[in-house]
This record gives C-alpha cells, structure tokens and sequence, in this order.
C-alpha cells in the first residue's frame, strides 16, 4: 500500500527526517495515507437496490409528478449532453486570473540554517541571519523566538534577510503558552519580506506584489543598511526596549524595528469581498464542465443545467490530474463534499421528482448508475452508453426517444433526469427494506428527569416548549399536518414510558427498572400523532415537571435511553430521531456506565488520543442497531462537569446525529439559545434511513468518507439519517489514468425515507475536468473546500496519532502543495518571493486557524469535553461551516449605516483591526460576541442599552433589549440574522475590552497568535515560506 503521496518527499525535496518530518515519520504512515485501502478496481457491486427490469410493462405510461419542464429550464443557453463532454473549462466561466499566483517578495528568513542562538543585539550586525533553524512547525508549541520582524511597520520593499545590517527581529517570544512543548532554537524568520499588498498586480493577474516595479524585479531589492529602508508609508517604530519576551538583556539598541504590515499578506476578508463583487448577484449556471462555482461566502443563485448546484456538491479541485503520479507530486487532496439536503433559497427551483412507476429508475445493468444527462445515447435512441462504467444498455421499450440531428433525446428537455444535474425518483418495493412500504418516521422525547435538570429549570421549560415545537414537525410537501409520530419518555435511573393514545383521557406512565435488559412495555399508544392526540400529550407535558419536582435523584442511565428509543422504532418498524436532553455522566449500574477519564496530564503526550477515543462496547454496538434500524440521536447536553462527551457522543456521531452542549445551564440566561436550537433542529428538513453510493467515471473512486456516517463495507454510506446541514466529505484517489477529453464524473445517489414515510433516491451529478497541466489543476482549487478536507482528515488523524505529527503533517503539506505550485506553475522569479496559486492564496490562514482549534492545541487549559464536542461537530459540517468556524466574521458597528439593510464589511479578525472607540460584533456560527470598547460612543450605548455610559453595562448581560433606537433595531436585526442563517443558534456575550470574558472573544482573533498556542497568521506564512523555499532548494 502506498502512502499516497500524502508525507512522501516529492522528488525535489530532500528528505529531513529529523527536524522536520519530511517522509514517513514513524507516525505519519496512519494520517498519511488518508485514502483507506487502495483496492484493485472492480466493477462495482450491485447497488442499493435491484437490477432494472428488463421488461417494463407499460410503455409510455409513466407519468413524471411535477412539471419537469419548467421556462426556467428552457431559457438558459442550450445545453444539450453534446456540452457536458465539451471541451474543458468553459472559458467565460473561468474565475481568476489564469496564471501568475499571488507573489509575494522577500525572503522570509535571511539565510538558511542557523543553529545559532537567537539573535541578542549584539549580533545583530552581522549577517543577521545565517542558517536559522527551526526544528518545528511555528505552531507546535515551540517558542517562537523571534518575531518575524521586529515590531515596526514595513511596508516597503522587503529586505533580503541576508542583506540585512540591522537586527533582523527583536527576538520577542510567543507568549502563548507553548502547545508541544518544542522550541525553535532560531528566530522563526528574519526580515520577512512582506509587502504583499494591495490588490492584484494589473501584470500576471495573479496577486502580485506591488512593490515590484518594472525596474524591481522580483527578490528583494538592496537595503540601505538597514532593516526598513524607505518603506511607502512605513511607520518607524522607535527602539523597543521593552518589547515584551524580548531576550533577557538584549537591549534593542540599534535600528529601529518595524513590523510588517499585516495588510500587506493576503486577506480573506479581501478574497471574500472580491469574489462577492465580482461574482455575487449573479446566475450561476451548471452547464459547464468542471466550472469553478463562486465562494460558499458569495450570494449568487444556481441554475441546474446539467450538473448539481455547488450547494450540493463543492470539490477541492475542478480539474482532476490525469495521473496518480501527479496527484501524488501536487499533494492537493482530491475530494468532494456532499451535503444532499443543502437548503434551497426559494428563488431557485426545488428538485423535480421522477416516478417512473413500478419499473424504477432507469439504471445502468452493470454499475447501477442512475439515468444521468452524462449518459450517451446511441443507436437511434434504442441504447444508451453508461458514462461511469462504459457499458452499453439497452434503453428499455417504454422509456425510447428519438434523438434529434445532435444525437439528443427528443424529450430532452422533459425529463430532468436527462438535463438536470439534480433530481429524485420515486423508490419502488425493491428499495425499500423487506420490500414493504417504508411508514413515516417517528420523533422520540427522551428527558432526563433527575435533580440537575429539574432544579436548572429545563424540563419545564422544555415541556413548556414541545406544546407549540411539536405543531412545527417537518412534512411532505403539500402535506397538511406532518406524518411524524411522536412519543415521549423520562428517565434518571429508571424509565418511564408514556401512553399518549388519543382515546385516553389521562396519560398512563409505565415504568421500566431494569435497564440491562431494555424492552419497551407499550406499543400502542406510545407513538402517536401529535395531531390527533394533542389533547393527552399537552396534559402529559404539563404533569411532567410537577411529577419530578422533588426528586432527589442525581445518577442517570444514558445507554439503555438510547436502547429503549431503538427498540420502540424497531417495534413499529419505522425509522426516527432520538431527542435526548441529559445533564450529567451516566454513573447509574446499568450497560453503558461511565467514569471520570478526565486527564490533562495526557495532554502533549503520545496517549493525549485517548481522550478523544469512546469507551468502546456498549455504544458501539448501539450506534450499529441505531443505524440498522434508521434511527438517530441527538443528544442536547446539560453538564455542570465533565461527561464524557468523546463516548456520550459516539452514537450521535454515527447516526447523523448532532450534540449541544449547554454548560452550568441556566434558563434565565441559556433558556432562548437552547430553544432557538431546539426549534431549528426539530423543524429542520431531514431524511432518514440513508444509503449513499458514490459513483465514479473509470479512473478514479471514492475511497474514503468522513462526517455522521457508518459504513458496513467500503462503498455503501450508511446514513441513519441525513438533514439540510449534514455534509459528508469523501475522498477521491486514482485507480487509473484520466482522459482530459472525457473528464471525470461523479454521481451520488441516495436511497433515504422522507419524513412522510416515502422512498426515494435523490441523485446530485457533477462533471470534473483533467488535465495533465498543474496548472490547471491549481486554477480550479477551492480553498474552502480543501480546509474542509484538512478539518475532517485532521479531526480523525488524531484518534490515532499524536497531535503534534498531525499538526506537523498539515504544515508539510501546505508547505509541498504550495511548492508544487511554485516549481511547475509560477514564473521564474527569486527563490524569496512566497508566491502562491491565485485560488489558495489565503489557504495558509485557514490552515493556521485549523492548527489552533481546540482539538489540535494540546493546552490543558482547554476542557478535554469541549475539544471533543468540537472535533465531532467539525466531522459534519459543510464547507460554509468550516470556513465561517475557522474564519470568523468581525464586524465593525461603530460607523455603519443605521438606515437600511446593509451589514457593514466584515474585517480581518485580529487584535489590530479593534480600536477602542469602536464596538464590535464576532461570530463563526458557534459563539457571537458584542464587543464594546473602552472608548465606545456613548450614543451607540445608549442606543443599544439605554445607558449614559460604558460603565452603567452589568457584567454577564447577554442580551440585547428591544429599544426603539436605530442602533438596537439594526444591531438587532444584524444578529437575528444571523442566527437564522447559522445551522446553531448561537449565545450572545457581551464583552467589554479589558473584561475578564475578554479572552473568550480573542481566542477568535484568528489571525493573532493563539492563545493556547500557535502562530499568528504572519508567522506562520514566514514559517512556510520558509519550508517552501527548503523544498525548493
Ligand atoms: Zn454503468
């Protein structure tokens, strides 16, 4: 098996196994090769369902529900299947400049290697640099010590480290608290060069420097002795003796320092911003093979011509390499990630169903593709020519067509399964399990009523709550009431199941004592319709906070809840979702029990993995029959304390099931953020009992998958259920050599239950283009997409390995694809230029932030349950959601527009953009903050609070009250959007700058060195240029 080009040293690199864990490192084999098994290809086996009968019986006669044919559909340019084989690139679509990159001049580091000892001021005037070395990546704990520029502002030419007479650093440390314990015995980098600013260069069109004139060519202009020369608009700082970290004794006499201007590298709040003006607004139509779609961050509407909108599936790349070879020598992950539910906005079309009737989808006989626009008709209309395996078919008699002069079907336009890169058929017998009808799903209550949650208030607020939520269950579209049914249980060490029959005039409790052996002791009358049997389950609801209201029992069951919710679905053979609101560690004797494994001694070290593993047995075996029966688990978490959630979130994580975790809960200030994601999360469009089959064009195959998913072999996804954000991110590798003129396709199909009990499958098909160019490889990467990747293949590495060679993997691999980049596509220039492709020229702040999230820190200040809460979550998430969390938004308030709806362009999120006159609000779709500076404009505080001053605001207010001032309707309308845009509902903190809570808020600064450890995001640039240039060389 072979390591798939993932830690393996490209042939220019040389391989230095020490330092930085270049090639196989002896941890690296596991995460390094991401893809799974590199298995022969085979024709695939059968898929989800059974082979297509042959002889359909009435031709003709299978009516499509729906128009299928919309003017919509008919407007855009002709499609026809003749484009989706065209010639790659449709050339007007084409983003981004085609070439040139982004370039950014000066070499980070002066020389090369030096073991010397950090610069003090003595030094300073030789050559500043001579061979630093840095035995780790910036953020892996080690101290940086020395900023990459002294503190001054630079933004002038760079200087050439080597030619640098002054201090190249002012040898601060990094006061973050080393994450790894390793130290860099050199100054991370030297006169990093930087002006990297400004907006494109009109030259290459790539991101070019400005401060290269014609008469500079690229490489860093002579120094006038001095670090900074006469840099435009730089700003001398005087010397900085007190430089904070600044090596004991080394006075900073000499030259002045400067810092490199942080706008001079690459802004994603610029990228974000370009790509909306250039891009928003805009119709976005899929008729072009291997097309690069606008950023997740832009506003545009899709237009389904023939492949499936970018709301469905993005890729890492458009352009797939020809070779393995290639991919290898690139190092780009190839993947695409799924989100089959994503929410459509209303202005686009939703998709068509297809019911072909008794015969079912039309399918290729070999590899069980469905009916496609890639599939090539032949033969005067009577065969087709499947585009993934190449077998010829024949068509069946009811479902032939003519084809017109351009060897189209006559009904081309009719049928949406021949023109449409997204639609759904209706599922036959044959699809559904035991070849009956599937019967709607069932949603199940589960509250855990011991002390902690009767006294925090939650169960009445919950029960309070459920009377009007349960009005909102989804329904079929069209449907008048939903067809869900609902049932309801409560628990601590014991269960207590509900008759909830509509006939019945009160409820009737039963209890069940042994949880070793779960059984359900009712079926009818435990899951009902919430329509018919409103009138019981309201009483049920109101008795339940009252019927628990001096319980003093505080140990609690978890695994056999989960036991008693399948059994129920598996005894009314339907499909469902388990709502679980639990408080504390599971400690009561029962299967399942849990302890306190808590150890933050593990933190940085080998078995610091162990804290993210579940108990292994009992959950494993409940996420199996979980998803065996399509059921499940959400699981909203009330803990004063540690519980455990690695293993307590084992089945969620399994079972496309989400975890909320609400720490010290307290209805007064948590109550609304809970309900806001209790509303969302039982209101949300959702499909259940799923299996997903990814097929491929010959060449290539899906090989890996990661997010809420089981999988019983390697090609068949099980979902036990999937909702409008649950995205799954699969990896794709070689098994062959890819035609640039065919491309590549893909077609995901999934086999689910809607939530009115129906059986469909609902088909997303793209087309990639390949190409043995790089370039082209490099001109249609997505960057957003590709962190993605990173996030889900980082977040399961270190189940295996220890954070710090998953941390050093992510480096080497941004450090090689950017190389790559730099060897075969960039044009000559000085080896100290960082020069990036155009499409990942903000890839490295992502990476950065990703390498300071939580569960890839090893700080033990950080509670080993939130790590694990978030590493679970992130497995999930969507490509929107990776880069918001990983990007927060940061915007200014202080100066916006008070009339009208526009929201003030968000900023860079670091410290540096804060000003203490202004007011701010952060978010990344998990934590939002308002914070206020010192010097706050009072009538921005009286607007929001109704108070004279900064100083009137309690401490702990969360809440923004509803005042008929523009700036409390704006700022409010601000948040509430989004809110209803974000997936979570998210906690309003207020926070004002020297407060306690501050450093809550600044761990968003993403841009900034971490708190718990990691670079900055200049920093960690310089850090690998730096590795770039060492792979050059
Ligand atoms: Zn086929």
């Amino acid at each position: 098996m072979s390591q798939q080009g993932y830690v393996a040293a490209p042939p220019y690199s040389q391989a230095q196994p020490g330092a930085m864990g270049y090639g196989p490192g002896p941890n690296q084999h596991t995460y390094g090769h991401y893809g799974g098994q590199q298995q022969a290809f085979s024709p695939p086996p059968p898929g989800m369902g059974p082979q297509m009968s042959p002889h359909p019986s009435t031709p003709g006669g299978m009516p499509m529900t729906g128009p299928p044919m919309a003017g919509h559909q008919m407007s855009g340019p002709p499609m026809g299947a003749s484009q989706m084989s065209g010639p790659p690139m449709g050339g007007p679509q084409m983003p981004g400049p085609p070439m040139g990159g982004s370039q950014m001049p000066g070499p980070p580091m002066g020389g090369s290697q030096m073991p010397g000892p950090p610069m003090g001021g003595s030094q300073m005037t030789g050559p500043p640099m001579a061979g630093q070395q840095m035995s780790g990546p910036p953020m892996a704990g080690q101290q940086m010590s020395g900023p990459p520029m002294g503190g001054a502002q630079m933004s002038g030419p760079p200087m050439g480290g080597h030619q640098m007479a002054g201090p190249p650093m002012a040898g601060q440390q990094m006061s973050g608290p080393p994450m790894a314990g390793q130290q860099m015995s050199g100054p991370p980098m030297a006169g990093m060069g930087g002006p990297y600013a400004g907006p494109p260069g009109p030259g290459l069109g790539g991101y070019q420097q400005p401060g290269l004139g014609p008469n500079s060519p690229s490489g860093y202009p002579q120094q006038q002795g001095q670090f900074g020369g006469q840099m435009a608009g730089g700003q001398m700082a005087g010397p900085q003796p007190g430089f904070p970290g600044a090596f004991p004794g080394s006075a900073m006499a000499g030259p002045p320092q400067k810092k490199l201007d942080p706008d001079s590298i690459p802004s994603p709040t610029q990228v974000i911003e370009d790509d909306q003006a250039k891009r928003g607004g805009q119709v976005y139509a899929t008729n072009v093979r291997g097309q690069v779609p606008p950023l997740v961050t832009t506003d545009f509407t899709v237009q389904d011509q023939g492949n499936a909108s970018p709301r469905f599936m993005r890729c890492t790349t458009y352009t797939l390499p020809c070779t393995a070879e290639l991919a290898k020598q690139c190092q780009v992950p190839l993947a695409t990630i799924i989100k089959p539910f994503a929410v459509v906005p209303k202005n686009e079309t939703p998709l068509y169903l297809v019911n072909h009737g008794e015969t079912g989808p039309i399918r290729c006989n070999r590899c069980k593709a469905y009916m496609c626009p890639y599939m090539q008709f032949i033969d005067g209309g009577r065969r087709f020519q499947c585009a993934f395996c190449n077998c010829v078919n024949e068509v069946p008699v009811f479902y032939f067509q003519h084809l017109d002069h351009m060897g189209r079907r006559m009904d081309f336009y009719e049928r949406p399964e021949l023109s449409l890169g997204s639609y759904e058929f209706s599922a036959t017998l044959d699809y559904c399990k035991n070849n009956k009808p599937a019967s709607a799903p069932a949603y199940i209550f589960m509250i855990d009523v011991s002390f902690t949650n009767i006294k925090s208030g939650l169960v009445r607020l919950l029960c309070d709550e459920l009377k009007t939520l349960l009005d909102n269950l989804p329904r079929e579209e069209g449907a008048e009431s939903s067809a869900i049914k609902v049932g309801f249980v409560t628990y601590n060490k014991i269960l207590h199941f509900y008759n909830v029959k509509s006939a019945l005039a009160q409820p009737q409790m039963m209890v069940v004592s042994d949880t070793a052996e779960m059984f359900v002791p009712l079926l009818d009358g435990f899951l009902v319709s919430y329509a018919e049997s409103r009138a019981v389950i309201h009483n049920l609801l109101d008795q339940i906070p009252d019927m628990f209201a001096d319980t003093n029992e505080s140990e609690t069951v978890f695994a056999p809840v989960i036991q008693a919710g399948v059994e129920a679905l598996k005894a009314a053979e339907c499909s469902g979702k388990l709502f679980i609101f639990h408080a504390s560690i599971p400690t009561a004797e029962a299967p399942g029990k849990l302890k306190n494994r808590d150890d933050k001694k593990l933190v940085s070290t080998d078995k610091e993995k162990t804290l993210f593993h579940p108990v292994k047995g009992v959950y494993e075996q409940l996420s199996k029959d979980c998803v065996a029966q399509g059921c499940s688990v959400d699981l909203f978490l009330f803990p004063s304390q540690y519980l455990d959630i690695a293993t307590m979130g084992d089945v969620p994580a399994h079972t496309g099931g989400a975890v909320y975790k609400y720490s010290n809960f307290q209805v007064e200030t948590d109550g609304e953020h809970f309900l806001r994601d209790l509303r969302k999360d039982v209101e949300k469009p959702i499909g259940f009992d799923a299996i997903m089959r990814v097929r491929t064009s010959t060449g290539f195959r899906a090989t890996d998958f990661f997010g809420g998913v089981y999988m019983n072999n390697t090609t068949d996804v099980e979902l036990a259920a999937v909702d409008c954000d649950h995205a799954i991110t699969v990896e794709l590798k070689h098994d062959d050599t890819l035609s640039e003129e065919t491309g590549a396709f893909m077609q995901c199909a999934l086999l689910y239950t809607t939530v009115g009990g129906q059986r469909r499958l609902r088909v997303h098909n793209l087309s990639l283009n390949c190409s043995s160019q790089l370039m082209e490889l490099f001109k249609s990467c997505e960057t957003d997409s590709l962190i993605n990747f990173f996030a889900k293949t980082a977040y399961r590495a270190i189940l295996k390995q220890p954070l710090k060679s998953v941390r050093e993997i992510l480096v080497n691999q941004t450090a090689h694809m950017l190389a790559c980049y730099r060897k075969n596509c960039a044009s000559p220039s000085a080896a100290s230029q960082l020069i990036l492709p155009e499409t990942m020229k903000v890839f490295p702040v992502y990476m950065n932030s990703l390498m300071k999230t939580a569960p890839l820190v090893g700080s033990t200040e950080l509670s080993t349950d939130d790590r694990a809460h978030q590493r679970l979550a992130v497995m999930a998430m969507g490509v929107e959601d990776t880069q918001l969390l990983l990007y927060p938004r940061l915007i200014p308030l202080h100066n916006m527009e008070l009339e009208g709806e526009a929201v003030p362009s968000p900023l860079r999120c670091s410290e540096d953009r804060l000003s203490d006159g202004g007011a701010f609000l952060l978010e990344n779709g998990h934590a939002l903050f308002l914070w206020l500076g010192q010097a706050c404009p009072p009538e921005l505080i009286q607007g929001l609070f109704n108070l004279p001053s900064l100083a009137h605001l309690q401490p702990n207010t969360n809440v923004l009250p509803e005042l008929d001032s523009p700036q409390s309707r704006k700022v409010r309308a601000i948040v509430s959007s989004l809110m209803q845009q974000r997936p979570n509902s998210m906690k309003l903190q207020i926070v004002r700058s020297k407060d306690k809570l501050e450093v809550l808020f600044r761990q968003f600064l993403v841009e900034d060195k971490g708190l718990y450890g990691g670079a900055s995001y200049m920093d960690f640039l310089c850090y690998v240029h730096r590795e770039i240039r060492t792979l050059l060389t």
